[in-house]
């Protein structure tokens, strides 16, 4: 049987501008897949409508295309996608795999449930077999059991989560109504026949539940790396919230050479007054993803 052909994404939230950590996604996503003589496609992860800032994804856009980045395909906007998370999330239910929950954030952290493995609470299962009398469901979860749920990394090896205990039957639709992170990402990353998601470290907990997703609705598994999360120097992942500053276009060539030594590339000296068209040319022929660094997180200083 012929391997999938190799086909990869980058999925930017539109909650505020791309940063320095954004961009080492962006390319070690990009040449994994040049790479591989792949496709990249673009995806607008917009699905947690009251995080959207509005402009946000036109400026990523603009930024990813003043970059040098050239996507293939159309770009896929989640908020054009309820009905797919919600025929998912119908399946789900008819297959007894999802259930409803009337539990408020309260009742749980209430109920002695204990820190889940991505800094929420671990769901104690109290709507499991059935709704307290008198409730009524205001979220959907998924199943999940203490089997071992894992993949084998290409950069951070194997991973494994059990995850009765380490998240609990999580969350598919939200009690806002709104779908769930886990189950967009799963829904579309099979509707876009992604092979092979290449992303930051810092999702590497949410990977076995987007597995176990995967398997309840009879999807395939693709490859996964997770890449090395820039990090500010009292070690918080560059975000929004740690106010990472935004991509600078005018000075996108130098900003790509960073991003592509942070990534372990041997950037030649040459290569620091180089155009952008340069520094894409050099990293497509030189691309490395043996040289990678292997460690979840690394500190940068931002010039
Ligand atoms: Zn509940």
């Amino acid at each position: 049987m012929a391997a999938a052909p190799y086909r990869g994404r980058f999925a930017p939230s539109p909650t505020g501008p791309l940063h320095f950590g954004s961009l080492v996604a962006a390319v070690g996503s990009y040449l994994d897949a040049r790479a591989h003589g792949g496709e990249w496609l673009l995806r607008i992860e917009d699905v947690d409508t009251p995080r959207n800032v509005t402009g946000a994804a036109d400026g990523i856009l603009a930024t990813l295309a003043a970059y040098g980045f050239a996507w293939d395909g159309p770009v896929l906007w989640q908020s054009t996608r309820f009905a797919a998370y919600a025929a998912a999330l119908e399946r789900l239910l008819a297959a007894g795999l999802a259930y409803g929950c009337a539990c408020s954030r309260k009742e749980i952290a209430d109920s002695g449930s204990h820190p889940a493995i991505d800094g929420g609470l671990a769901y104690p299962g109290t709507c499991r077999h059935g709704l307290p009398t008198g409730r009524t469901a205001r979220a959907w979860r998924l199943r999940v059991d203490d089997t071992a749920t894992g993949f084998v990394d290409r950069l951070q090896g194997r991973i494994l989560q059990h995850l009765e205990s380490d998240v609990g039957d999580f969350v598919l639709r939200r009690a806002d109504g709104l779908f769930a992170y886990q189950l967009a990402v799963a829904v579309d990353d099979e509707f876009q026949g992604i092979s092979d998601v290449v992303r930051g470290a810092d999702l590497l907990a949410s990977t076995p539940r987007q597995i176990w997703l995967q398997h309840c609705l009879g999807y395939a598994t693709p490859r996964y790396a997770h890449l090395p999360v820039a990090c500010n120097a009292v070690g918080e992942k560059l975000s929004k919230q740690t106010r990472a500053a935004p991509l600078r276009p005018e000075a996108a060539a130098d900003q790509l050479v960073q991003a592509l030594s942070f990534l372990g590339q041997a950037v030649p000296a040459e290569l620091a007054r180089a155009s952008v068209a340069e520094v894409w040319a050099w990293a497509k022929a030189g691309w490395s993803f043996a040289a990678i660094p292997r460690q979840p997180a690394i500190a940068v200083v931002p010039a």
